[in-house]
Protein backbone atom coordinates (compact mmCIF):
# COMPACT_ATOMS: atom_id res chain seq x y z
CA UNK A 1 0.00 0.00 0.00
CA UNK A 2 1.14 3.08 -0.42
CA UNK A 3 1.85 3.77 3.68
CA UNK A 4 4.31 1.25 3.26
CA UNK A 5 6.13 2.92 0.35
CA UNK A 6 6.43 6.67 2.17
CA UNK A 7 6.70 5.59 5.26
CA UNK A 8 8.76 2.72 5.74
CA UNK A 9 10.99 3.70 2.30
CA UNK A 10 10.92 0.20 0.57
CA UNK A 11 14.90 1.54 -1.14
CA UNK A 12 15.98 0.13 2.42
CA UNK A 13 14.11 -2.75 2.12
CA UNK A 14 14.16 -4.20 -1.43
CA UNK A 15 16.23 -3.14 -4.53
CA UNK A 16 13.26 -1.44 -6.89
CA UNK A 17 13.75 -3.08 -10.52
CA UNK A 18 12.26 -0.58 -12.78
CA UNK A 19 9.58 -2.38 -14.89
CA UNK A 20 9.10 -1.63 -18.37
CA UNK A 21 5.86 -0.52 -19.82
CA UNK A 22 7.24 -0.80 -23.62
CA UNK A 23 7.69 -3.83 -25.84
CA UNK A 24 10.08 -3.95 -28.70
CA UNK A 25 8.27 -2.27 -30.89
CA UNK A 26 6.13 0.88 -30.85
CA UNK A 27 6.35 4.17 -28.09
CA UNK A 28 3.78 5.03 -25.61
CA UNK A 29 2.39 8.03 -27.15
CA UNK A 30 2.99 10.80 -24.50
CA UNK A 31 0.24 11.01 -22.02
CA UNK A 32 -1.09 14.38 -22.63
CA UNK A 33 -1.63 13.15 -26.19
CA UNK A 34 -3.94 10.26 -25.15
CA UNK A 35 -6.54 12.28 -23.53
CA UNK A 36 -6.56 14.54 -26.67
CA UNK A 37 -7.26 12.04 -28.66
CA UNK A 38 -9.64 10.60 -26.81
CA UNK A 39 -11.86 14.15 -26.75
CA UNK A 40 -11.27 14.72 -30.10
CA UNK A 41 -13.01 11.35 -31.73
CA UNK A 42 -15.70 11.24 -28.65
CA UNK A 43 -16.38 15.55 -29.19
CA UNK A 44 -16.28 14.25 -33.31
CA UNK A 45 -18.60 11.71 -33.31
CA UNK A 46 -20.78 13.72 -30.96
CA UNK A 47 -20.75 17.13 -32.67
CA UNK A 48 -19.55 18.75 -29.20
CA UNK A 49 -20.72 22.63 -29.95
CA UNK A 50 -17.20 24.13 -31.05
CA UNK A 51 -17.19 27.09 -28.19
CA UNK A 52 -17.60 24.23 -25.71
CA UNK A 53 -15.07 22.18 -27.38
CA UNK A 54 -12.65 24.99 -27.06
CA UNK A 55 -13.21 25.40 -23.60
CA UNK A 56 -12.68 21.62 -22.33
CA UNK A 57 -9.98 21.33 -24.71
CA UNK A 58 -8.03 23.60 -22.82
CA UNK A 59 -6.95 23.57 -18.60
CA UNK A 60 -8.36 26.71 -16.42
CA UNK A 61 -4.98 27.56 -14.14
CA UNK A 62 -2.06 25.47 -14.54
CA UNK A 63 0.23 26.01 -10.82
CA UNK A 64 4.16 25.22 -10.87
CA UNK A 65 5.59 26.00 -7.37
CA UNK A 66 9.91 25.20 -6.61
CA UNK A 67 10.03 25.35 -2.82
CA UNK A 68 12.93 24.47 -0.58
CA UNK A 69 12.65 21.65 2.13
CA UNK A 70 15.95 21.22 4.72
CA UNK A 71 16.55 17.61 4.65
CA UNK A 72 17.96 15.27 7.87
CA UNK A 73 21.29 16.05 7.14
CA UNK A 74 20.83 19.85 7.24
CA UNK A 75 21.48 20.33 3.71
CA UNK A 76 18.21 21.93 1.72
CA UNK A 77 16.48 20.81 -1.33
CA UNK A 78 14.77 22.34 -3.62
CA UNK A 79 11.37 20.40 -4.91
CA UNK A 80 8.86 21.42 -7.80
CA UNK A 81 5.26 20.80 -7.11
CA UNK A 82 2.23 21.04 -9.92
CA UNK A 83 -1.28 21.74 -9.32
CA UNK A 84 -3.57 21.79 -12.27
CA UNK A 85 -7.32 22.41 -12.78
CA UNK A 86 -8.85 21.59 -15.72
CA UNK A 87 -12.11 22.13 -15.25
CA UNK A 88 -14.47 23.75 -12.39
CA UNK A 89 -17.74 24.25 -14.31
CA UNK A 90 -19.56 21.27 -11.98
CA UNK A 91 -18.01 22.17 -8.87
CA UNK A 92 -14.67 22.70 -6.95
CA UNK A 93 -11.77 21.76 -8.17
CA UNK A 94 -11.10 17.86 -7.32
CA UNK A 95 -8.08 15.48 -7.40
CA UNK A 96 -5.44 13.56 -6.16
CA UNK A 97 -1.92 14.31 -5.27
CA UNK A 98 1.04 11.97 -6.57
CA UNK A 99 4.84 11.79 -5.67
CA UNK A 100 6.67 10.80 -8.24
CA UNK A 101 10.16 11.04 -9.20
CA UNK A 102 8.66 11.45 -13.19
CA UNK A 103 5.81 13.66 -12.21
CA UNK A 104 5.64 16.22 -14.92
CA UNK A 105 3.24 19.04 -16.46
CA UNK A 106 2.02 17.39 -19.43
CA UNK A 107 1.33 14.33 -17.12
CA UNK A 108 -0.90 16.47 -14.30
CA UNK A 109 -2.82 17.95 -17.12
CA UNK A 110 -3.53 14.93 -18.55
CA UNK A 111 -4.89 13.82 -15.03
CA UNK A 112 -6.70 16.62 -14.53
CA UNK A 113 -8.87 16.56 -17.50
CA UNK A 114 -9.91 13.27 -16.79
CA UNK A 115 -10.92 13.55 -13.68
CA UNK A 116 -13.14 16.72 -15.21
CA UNK A 117 -14.48 13.56 -17.34
CA UNK A 118 -14.94 10.99 -14.32
CA UNK A 119 -16.86 13.59 -12.18
CA UNK A 120 -18.94 14.29 -14.83
CA UNK A 121 -19.70 10.73 -15.75
CA UNK A 122 -20.66 10.04 -12.20
CA UNK A 123 -22.69 12.93 -11.67
CA UNK A 124 -20.75 14.40 -8.78
CA UNK A 125 -20.89 18.26 -8.33
CA UNK A 126 -16.80 18.45 -8.58
CA UNK A 127 -14.70 19.56 -11.45
CA UNK A 128 -11.45 18.10 -12.14
CA UNK A 129 -7.69 19.29 -10.99
CA UNK A 130 -4.56 17.04 -10.66
CA UNK A 131 -1.26 17.79 -8.52
CA UNK A 132 1.96 16.35 -7.01
CA UNK A 133 5.40 16.70 -6.32
CA UNK A 134 8.23 14.88 -8.91
CA UNK A 135 10.11 13.72 -6.14
CA UNK A 136 10.78 9.74 -5.00
CA UNK A 137 9.51 9.52 -1.94
CA UNK A 138 11.99 6.14 -1.32
CA UNK A 139 14.33 8.18 -0.66
CA UNK A 140 13.50 10.46 2.21
CA UNK A 141 12.63 9.53 5.76
CA UNK A 142 9.23 9.97 7.02
CA UNK A 143 9.85 13.41 8.57
CA UNK A 144 11.25 14.31 5.33
CA UNK A 145 8.05 13.23 3.36
CA UNK A 146 6.35 15.88 6.25
CA UNK A 147 8.00 18.71 5.49
CA UNK A 148 7.84 18.15 2.01
CA UNK A 149 4.33 18.04 2.35
CA UNK A 150 3.78 20.83 4.58
CA UNK A 151 5.82 22.78 2.95
CA UNK A 152 4.28 21.52 -0.80
CA UNK A 153 0.70 22.65 1.40
CA UNK A 154 2.13 26.65 2.16
CA UNK A 155 3.64 26.77 -1.51
CA UNK A 156 -0.10 26.37 -2.73
CA UNK A 157 -1.34 28.61 -0.50
CA UNK A 158 -4.94 29.92 -1.57
CA UNK A 159 -4.91 28.06 -4.64
CA UNK A 160 -6.64 25.20 -2.72
CA UNK A 161 -9.47 25.45 -0.17
CA UNK A 162 -12.20 23.37 1.06
CA UNK A 163 -14.57 25.37 -1.73
CA UNK A 164 -12.73 26.06 -4.02
CA UNK A 165 -10.20 22.62 -4.77
CA UNK A 166 -9.67 20.13 -2.49
CA UNK A 167 -6.71 17.38 -3.13
CA UNK A 168 -6.98 13.52 -1.93
CA UNK A 169 -4.58 10.80 -1.86
CA UNK A 170 -2.74 9.21 -5.33
CA UNK A 171 0.40 7.42 -6.34
CA UNK A 172 2.99 7.50 -3.25
CA UNK A 173 0.55 9.36 -1.01
CA UNK A 174 -1.83 8.17 1.69
CA UNK A 175 -4.16 9.09 4.75
CA UNK A 176 -1.15 10.04 6.50
CA UNK A 177 -0.14 12.88 4.11
CA UNK A 178 -3.45 14.30 3.81
CA UNK A 179 -3.13 14.75 7.86
CA UNK A 180 -0.45 16.56 7.34
CA UNK A 181 -2.03 18.74 4.31
CA UNK A 182 -4.68 19.76 6.36
CA UNK A 183 -2.96 20.26 9.35
CA UNK A 184 -0.90 23.28 7.33
CA UNK A 185 -3.44 24.15 5.69
CA UNK A 186 -5.97 24.77 8.75
CA UNK A 187 -2.40 26.36 10.20
CA UNK A 188 -2.64 28.83 7.88
CA UNK A 189 -5.90 30.12 8.21
CA UNK A 190 -7.49 32.44 10.81
CA UNK A 191 -8.20 30.35 14.04
CA UNK A 192 -12.17 31.16 13.42
CA UNK A 193 -12.25 29.49 9.92
CA UNK A 194 -10.21 26.68 11.27
CA UNK A 195 -13.00 23.87 12.30
CA UNK A 196 -15.15 24.93 8.79
CA UNK A 197 -12.19 24.05 6.60
CA UNK A 198 -11.82 20.16 7.51
CA UNK A 199 -12.95 19.45 3.64
CA UNK A 200 -10.25 21.10 1.95
CA UNK A 201 -8.63 17.52 1.52
CA UNK A 202 -10.63 13.99 1.32
CA UNK A 203 -8.97 10.88 2.14
CA UNK A 204 -8.21 11.65 5.45
CA UNK A 205 -7.08 9.14 8.16
CA UNK A 206 -10.77 8.40 10.34
CA UNK A 207 -9.57 10.02 13.23
CA UNK A 208 -8.70 13.44 11.38
CA UNK A 209 -12.15 13.40 9.87
CA UNK A 210 -12.03 10.79 7.00
CA UNK A 211 -14.94 8.63 5.95
CA UNK A 212 -15.38 5.09 6.47
CA UNK A 213 -14.39 3.14 3.48
CA UNK A 214 -12.72 6.07 1.50
CA UNK A 215 -9.26 3.90 1.41
CA UNK A 216 -10.94 1.01 0.24
CA UNK A 217 -13.21 2.86 -2.12
CA UNK A 218 -11.36 2.81 -5.55
CA UNK A 219 -11.05 -0.82 -5.09
CA UNK A 220 -14.29 -1.66 -4.42
CA UNK A 221 -16.17 0.71 -6.99
CA UNK A 222 -13.34 -1.71 -9.52
CA UNK A 223 -15.16 -4.69 -7.83
CA UNK A 224 -18.60 -3.06 -8.56
CA UNK A 225 -18.18 -2.85 -11.85
CA UNK A 226 -16.96 -5.68 -12.56
CA UNK A 227 -19.49 -7.73 -11.03
CA UNK A 228 -22.31 -6.35 -12.73
CA UNK A 229 -20.15 -6.90 -16.27
CA UNK A 230 -19.64 -10.42 -15.07
CA UNK A 231 -23.58 -10.73 -14.33
CA UNK A 232 -24.03 -9.48 -17.52
CA UNK A 233 -21.29 -11.32 -19.34
CA UNK A 234 -22.19 -14.88 -17.83
CA UNK A 235 -18.59 -14.87 -16.07
CA UNK A 236 -18.77 -16.58 -12.71
CA UNK A 237 -16.62 -14.51 -10.40
CA UNK A 238 -16.31 -17.39 -7.99
CA UNK A 239 -14.71 -19.40 -10.55
CA UNK A 240 -12.85 -16.51 -12.09
CA UNK A 241 -9.10 -15.91 -12.71
CA UNK A 242 -7.38 -12.47 -12.37
CA UNK A 243 -4.10 -10.41 -12.29
CA UNK A 244 -3.04 -7.02 -11.14
CA UNK A 245 -0.46 -4.70 -12.05
CA UNK A 246 0.05 -2.61 -8.89
CA UNK A 247 -0.24 -3.58 -5.53
CA UNK A 248 -1.03 -0.53 -3.34
CA UNK A 249 -4.03 0.90 -2.23
CA UNK A 250 -5.82 0.54 -5.64
CA UNK A 251 -4.41 -2.89 -6.84
CA UNK A 252 -4.24 -4.25 -3.15
CA UNK A 253 -7.91 -3.53 -2.29
CA UNK A 254 -9.35 -4.75 -5.37
CA UNK A 255 -7.62 -7.99 -5.04
CA UNK A 256 -8.86 -8.63 -1.56
CA UNK A 257 -12.37 -7.87 -2.88
CA UNK A 258 -12.39 -9.63 -5.55
CA UNK A 259 -10.60 -13.09 -3.51
CA UNK A 260 -13.42 -12.30 -1.18
CA UNK A 261 -16.19 -13.23 -3.86
CA UNK A 262 -13.90 -16.19 -4.97
CA UNK A 263 -12.05 -15.30 -7.56
CA UNK A 264 -8.55 -16.07 -7.64
CA UNK A 265 -5.45 -13.92 -8.05
CA UNK A 266 -3.02 -15.03 -10.34
CA UNK A 267 -0.29 -12.98 -10.89
CA UNK A 268 1.11 -9.80 -9.69
CA UNK A 269 3.58 -6.93 -10.34
CA UNK A 270 4.59 -3.68 -8.80
CA UNK A 271 7.96 -1.59 -9.11
CA UNK A 272 9.92 -3.87 -7.71
CA UNK A 273 8.95 -6.65 -9.89
CA UNK A 274 6.16 -9.41 -10.80
CA UNK A 275 5.34 -12.70 -9.48
CA UNK A 276 2.62 -15.40 -10.82
CA UNK A 277 1.46 -18.25 -9.08
CA UNK A 278 -1.31 -20.31 -11.27
CA UNK A 279 -3.22 -21.94 -8.44
CA UNK A 280 -3.26 -19.08 -6.51
CA UNK A 281 -1.70 -15.89 -4.68
CA UNK A 282 -3.69 -15.13 -1.31
CA UNK A 283 -4.33 -11.50 -2.36
CA UNK A 284 -4.84 -10.85 1.89
CA UNK A 285 -0.95 -12.40 3.00
CA UNK A 286 0.44 -10.55 -0.14
CA UNK A 287 -0.83 -7.32 0.77
CA UNK A 288 0.93 -8.12 4.43
CA UNK A 289 4.03 -8.80 2.73
CA UNK A 290 3.99 -5.44 0.66
CA UNK A 291 2.55 -3.13 4.10
CA UNK A 292 5.94 -5.10 5.81
CA UNK A 293 8.80 -5.44 3.29
CA UNK A 294 7.69 -2.31 0.44
CA UNK A 295 6.92 -4.29 -2.46
CA UNK A 296 5.61 -7.64 -3.93
CA UNK A 297 9.35 -9.23 -4.89
CA UNK A 298 9.97 -12.40 -2.87
CA UNK A 299 6.22 -13.35 -2.04
CA UNK A 300 6.19 -15.63 -4.80
CA UNK A 301 8.28 -17.14 -7.91
CA UNK A 302 9.17 -14.32 -10.41
CA UNK A 303 8.14 -13.68 -13.98
CA UNK A 304 8.89 -11.07 -16.45
CA UNK A 305 6.65 -8.22 -17.35
CA UNK A 306 6.30 -9.96 -20.44
CA UNK A 307 4.78 -13.38 -19.28
CA UNK A 308 3.28 -11.07 -16.68
CA UNK A 309 1.10 -8.99 -19.20
CA UNK A 310 0.59 -12.75 -20.88
CA UNK A 311 -1.10 -14.51 -17.95
CA UNK A 312 -3.85 -16.43 -19.05
CA UNK A 313 -6.52 -14.96 -16.61
CA UNK A 314 -10.12 -14.14 -17.20
CA UNK A 315 -9.36 -10.16 -15.84
CA UNK A 316 -6.60 -7.50 -16.30
CA UNK A 317 -6.52 -5.44 -13.48
CA UNK A 318 -3.89 -2.31 -14.54
CA UNK A 319 -3.71 -0.48 -11.50
CA UNK A 320 -0.13 1.38 -11.45
CA UNK A 321 0.31 3.75 -13.70
CA UNK A 322 -0.47 5.67 -17.60
CA UNK A 323 0.85 3.66 -20.51
CA UNK A 324 0.63 -0.11 -19.78
CA UNK A 325 -1.17 -1.38 -22.52
CA UNK A 326 0.03 0.07 -26.02
CA UNK A 327 0.37 -1.02 -29.28
CA UNK A 328 3.76 -2.96 -28.08
CA UNK A 329 2.34 -4.48 -25.23
CA UNK A 330 -1.31 -5.13 -26.09
CA UNK A 331 -1.32 -8.19 -28.31
CA UNK A 332 -0.02 -9.96 -25.28
CA UNK A 333 -3.22 -9.75 -23.56
CA UNK A 334 -5.68 -13.15 -23.07
CA UNK A 335 -8.11 -11.73 -21.20
CA UNK A 336 -11.72 -11.58 -21.35
CA UNK A 337 -11.52 -7.86 -19.51
CA UNK A 338 -9.82 -5.40 -18.71
CA UNK A 339 -10.99 -3.33 -15.84
CA UNK A 340 -8.78 0.28 -15.63
CA UNK A 341 -8.46 0.83 -12.33
CA UNK A 342 -5.47 2.68 -13.00
CA UNK A 343 -5.99 6.44 -14.83
CA UNK A 344 -4.87 6.44 -18.34
CA UNK A 345 -3.59 2.37 -18.07
CA UNK A 346 -4.72 1.62 -21.94
CA UNK A 347 -3.22 4.41 -25.12
CA UNK A 348 -5.33 5.11 -28.28
CA UNK A 349 -2.69 2.07 -30.03
CA UNK A 350 -3.34 -0.01 -27.39
CA UNK A 351 -7.10 0.53 -26.98
CA UNK A 352 -7.42 -0.40 -30.79
CA UNK A 353 -6.01 -3.96 -30.44
CA UNK A 354 -7.93 -5.08 -27.67
CA UNK A 355 -11.24 -4.08 -29.38
CA UNK A 356 -9.85 -5.76 -32.41
CA UNK A 357 -9.29 -8.51 -30.65
CA UNK A 358 -12.48 -9.00 -28.76
CA UNK A 359 -10.99 -8.07 -25.14
CA UNK A 360 -13.77 -5.87 -23.23
CA UNK A 361 -12.61 -2.45 -21.44
CA UNK A 362 -14.26 -0.52 -17.88
CA UNK A 363 -12.50 2.42 -18.65
CA UNK A 364 -10.60 4.70 -15.94
CA UNK A 365 -12.97 6.98 -16.40
CA UNK A 366 -16.66 5.23 -15.57
CA UNK A 367 -14.09 1.90 -13.32
CA UNK A 368 -12.05 3.81 -10.88
CA UNK A 369 -14.17 6.36 -10.18
CA UNK A 370 -15.02 4.56 -6.31
CA UNK A 371 -12.60 7.21 -4.85
CA UNK A 372 -13.73 10.15 -6.01
CA UNK A 373 -17.57 9.33 -4.90
CA UNK A 374 -16.79 8.56 -1.77
CA UNK A 375 -14.03 11.46 -1.54
CA UNK A 376 -17.39 13.05 -2.49
CA UNK A 377 -18.97 11.73 0.69
CA UNK A 378 -16.23 12.70 2.74
CA UNK A 379 -16.48 16.35 1.72
CA UNK A 380 -20.11 16.32 2.69
CA UNK A 381 -20.12 15.04 5.82
CA UNK A 382 -17.67 17.42 7.16
CA UNK A 383 -19.44 20.26 5.84
CA UNK A 384 -22.32 18.64 7.73
CA UNK A 385 -20.61 17.36 10.53
CA UNK A 386 -21.96 13.71 10.37
CA UNK A 387 -20.56 10.72 10.30
CA UNK A 388 -22.03 8.17 8.02
CA UNK A 389 -21.01 4.24 8.85
CA UNK A 390 -19.46 1.88 6.07
CA UNK A 391 -22.81 0.17 5.16
CA UNK A 392 -24.23 3.57 4.15
CA UNK A 393 -21.06 4.66 2.47
CA UNK A 394 -20.77 1.40 0.19
CA UNK A 395 -24.15 1.50 -0.58
CA UNK A 396 -24.54 4.99 -1.80
CA UNK A 397 -20.84 4.09 -3.89
CA UNK A 398 -22.69 1.13 -5.05
CA UNK A 399 -25.76 3.02 -6.19
CA UNK A 400 -23.83 6.06 -7.79
CA UNK A 401 -21.03 3.73 -9.48
CA UNK A 402 -23.38 1.12 -11.13
CA UNK A 403 -26.05 4.02 -12.29
CA UNK A 404 -23.12 5.70 -13.97
CA UNK A 405 -22.26 2.19 -15.44
CA UNK A 406 -25.98 2.09 -16.68
CA UNK A 407 -25.55 5.83 -18.52
CA UNK A 408 -22.13 4.62 -20.26
CA UNK A 409 -23.36 1.62 -21.33
CA UNK A 410 -26.72 3.03 -22.67
CA UNK A 411 -24.53 5.65 -24.62
CA UNK A 412 -22.19 2.96 -26.13
CA UNK A 413 -25.54 1.20 -27.26
CA UNK A 414 -27.20 4.06 -28.49
CA UNK A 415 -24.30 5.13 -30.43
CA UNK A 416 -23.07 2.04 -31.52
CA UNK A 417 -19.38 2.70 -30.04
CA UNK A 418 -16.80 1.52 -27.66
CA UNK A 419 -17.09 1.73 -23.86
CA UNK A 420 -14.28 4.54 -23.58
CA UNK A 421 -15.97 6.82 -26.16
CA UNK A 422 -19.43 6.05 -24.56
CA UNK A 423 -18.29 7.29 -21.02
CA UNK A 424 -16.68 10.43 -22.87
CA UNK A 425 -19.94 11.41 -24.66
CA UNK A 426 -22.11 10.80 -21.44
CA UNK A 427 -19.33 13.41 -19.40
CA UNK A 428 -19.05 16.16 -22.65
CA UNK A 429 -22.87 15.53 -23.27
CA UNK A 430 -23.24 16.93 -19.72
CA UNK A 431 -20.47 19.77 -19.10
CA UNK A 432 -21.83 20.96 -22.80
CA UNK A 433 -25.48 20.96 -21.28
CA UNK A 434 -24.48 22.64 -18.59
CA UNK A 435 -22.23 25.58 -20.13
CA UNK A 436 -25.54 26.07 -22.92
CA UNK A 437 -27.63 26.74 -19.80
CA UNK A 438 -25.10 28.99 -17.73
CA UNK A 439 -23.78 31.11 -21.00
CA UNK A 440 -20.00 32.35 -21.01
CA UNK A 441 -19.19 35.40 -19.24
CA UNK A 442 -19.23 38.18 -19.86
P1 LIG B 1 -0.17 3.56 -4.80
O1 LIG B 1 1.02 4.43 -4.68
O2 LIG B 1 -0.87 3.16 -3.55
O3 LIG B 1 0.22 2.24 -5.60
C1 LIG B 1 0.85 2.28 -6.83
C2 LIG B 1 1.32 0.87 -7.18
O4 LIG B 1 1.81 0.84 -8.51
C3 LIG B 1 2.46 0.38 -6.29
O5 LIG B 1 2.26 -0.98 -6.01
C4 LIG B 1 3.69 0.56 -7.18
O6 LIG B 1 4.77 -0.29 -6.85
C5 LIG B 1 3.09 0.21 -8.52
N1 LIG B 1 3.87 0.71 -9.65
C6 LIG B 1 4.41 1.93 -9.83
N2 LIG B 1 5.06 1.98 -11.00
C7 LIG B 1 4.93 0.77 -11.57
C8 LIG B 1 5.36 0.21 -12.79
N3 LIG B 1 6.09 0.92 -13.66
N4 LIG B 1 5.03 -1.09 -13.06
C9 LIG B 1 4.31 -1.81 -12.19
N5 LIG B 1 3.87 -1.32 -11.02
C10 LIG B 1 4.17 -0.06 -10.73
O7 LIG B 1 -1.17 4.32 -5.78
P2 LIG B 1 -2.74 4.12 -5.93
O8 LIG B 1 -3.41 5.18 -5.15
O9 LIG B 1 -3.10 2.69 -5.72
O10 LIG B 1 -2.95 4.52 -7.47
C11 LIG B 1 -2.81 3.55 -8.52
C12 LIG B 1 -3.52 4.05 -9.75
O11 LIG B 1 -4.90 4.25 -9.47
C13 LIG B 1 -3.03 5.39 -10.30
O12 LIG B 1 -3.20 5.40 -11.71
C14 LIG B 1 -3.99 6.38 -9.69
O13 LIG B 1 -4.05 7.61 -10.40
C15 LIG B 1 -5.28 5.59 -9.80
N6 LIG B 1 -6.35 6.02 -8.92
C16 LIG B 1 -6.15 6.10 -7.59
C17 LIG B 1 -7.21 6.49 -6.78
C18 LIG B 1 -7.09 6.52 -5.27
O14 LIG B 1 -8.10 6.69 -4.62
N7 LIG B 1 -5.91 6.31 -4.68
C19 LIG B 1 -8.45 6.82 -7.34
C20 LIG B 1 -8.62 6.70 -8.72
C21 LIG B 1 -7.56 6.30 -9.50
Amino acid sequence: MAESLVLTPPATLLKAVPVRNRGARGRPIPVYEVVRRQFSQAADLMELDPDIRRILATTTNEIVVHFPVRMDNGQIEVFTGYRVQHNDVLGPFKGGLRFHPQLELDEVRALATWMTWKTAVARIPFGGAKGGVQIDPARYSRSEIERITRRFCFALGDNIGPEYDIPAPDVNTNAQIMAWFLDTYLSMRPAHERQSAMHVVTGKPLESGGSAGREKATGQGVVFVIQRWAEEHGLDLSKATFFVQGYGNVGSWTARLLQRLGARLVAAEDVTGAIAKPDGLDAEALAEHVRRLGGIRGFAPAVDHESFLATPADIFVPAALENQITGATADLLTVKLVAEAANGPTDPDGDAILRRRGIAILPDILCNAGGVIVSYFEWLQNKRSEYWELEEVDRKLRCKILTAYDRVQDAARQRDVDWRTGAYMVALGYLEAVYKERGIFP
